[in-house]
């Protein structure tokens, strides 16, 4: 069966939920050999292979921490060298797609961004995509040179699958342009406790009805209540009430969780953008009339001030 390169995003060997959603996909389309990279990439083995990788090519050298993202593609150049794949698999996050770009391009191969499903076909991986807007959903395969598909996360669901996971050191030969361009200071993010907002599960949305800064506390607290991350309309970041951070839509983050919740969103072309993937979509709006209702699962009608708690309190007291 062909192999297929899943590269893995961690943190010190932590495993990122985006890459374990890889491997279910790369399953379908051969077996998944995981190229591990920086700090801890050894200790990635373990998770890789109970989800499927057969092998693990570790790489560790400092300049993957000291420069940007040319190093990693010189290791995945090199494990491709190796490996001879059917199809490279990265995960859509700004660096995964800068990695993936790069790599298409030393390989000579096409690239496809943003896929949110991946089947095996005649002649190669075909990947599904959600474009303009999300207002078609199209089936791409690339024609030329190994594929490089990058997938969102949220797109598969995570399955245990153990397998091998043999770790094999990778060897790497960085070029010139790897120490081209410096990292010279980091700020980690004030952390909120809760998850990613492009990698979370459940999505909990305030918009212009929140109608205030202070008021996002109800958004936090339904949120809180389900594990989820926060997110907001370009409406309620511009007043200034949530970070830009948080933007959902088309100039903001694309979502696509298992659940997005809406409050006092209309549902404007350029906020669906960034959600309308999201798999079920429920929205509290006090207008009957309001866009979001055309493509939503369950819509309530309702005032979001006593919508939203009674919901949050509801939560908390089926979960005990
Ligand atoms: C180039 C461009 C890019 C853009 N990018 C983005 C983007 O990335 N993300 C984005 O979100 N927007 C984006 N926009 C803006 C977008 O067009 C909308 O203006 C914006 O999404 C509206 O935000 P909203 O739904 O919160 O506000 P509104 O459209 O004002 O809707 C507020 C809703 O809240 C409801 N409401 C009010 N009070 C309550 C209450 N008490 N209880 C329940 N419901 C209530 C109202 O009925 C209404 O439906 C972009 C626009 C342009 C031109």
């Amino acid at each position: 069966m062909a192999e297929v390169l899943v590269y893995v995003d961690h943190v010190d060997g932590a495993v990122r939920k985006p890459t374990l959603e890889l491997l279910t996909l790369a399953r379908r389309i051969g077996e998944p050999v995981a190229v591990a990279l920086g700090a801890g990439a050894e200790n990635t083995a373990s998770t890789l292979a109970e989800h499927g990788a057969v092998k693990v090519l570790t790489h560790d050298a400092p300049e993957y921490a000291d420069y940007l993202v040319v190093p990693k593609v010189d290791a995945l150049q090199a494990a491709h060298e190796q490996v001879s794949p059917a199809a490279v698999l990265v995960p859509s996050s700004a660096e995964g797609k800068e990695i993936a770009a790069r790599l298409a391009l030393r390989i000579g191969s096409g690239i496809i961004t943003d896929a949110v499903d991946l089947e095996s076909g005649d002649e190669g991986p075909v990947a599904t995509q959600s474009v303009f807007a999300a207002s078609f959903t199209t089936k791409s395969r690339v024609s030329k040179g190994t594929p490089v598909i990058t997938v969102k996360p949220n797109s598969a669901a995570v399955e245990a699958a153990p397998a091998a996971g043999t770790v094999e050191a990778l060897s790497v030969t960085f070029s010139d342009k790897a120490t081209g361009t410096k990292v010279t200071g980091r700020t980690p993010r004030e952390s909120t406790g809760r998850p990613e907002l492009t990698e979370a599960a459940i999505v909990v949305s305030g918009g212009r009805g929140v109608n205030g800064a202070e008021n996002f506390a109800i958004i936090e607290a339904l949120a809180d209540s389900l594990g989820a991350a926060v997110g907001a309309s370009r409406a309620a970041v511009d007043a200034g009430w949530y970070p830009h951070t948080n933007q959902v839509g088309q100039t903001g983050k694309s979502v696509s969780p298992q659940l997005y919740i809406a409050s006092g969103i209309s549902g404007a072309i350029q906020h669906r953008a960034g959600m309308q993937t999201s798999k079920t979509i429920v929205a509290i709006n006090k207008d009957a009339e309001a866009p979001i209702f055309d493509l939503v699962d369950y819509g309530v009608v309702g005032d979001l001030f006593q919508v939203v708690p009674q919901l949050t309190e509801e939560i908390k007291t089926r979960k005990g």
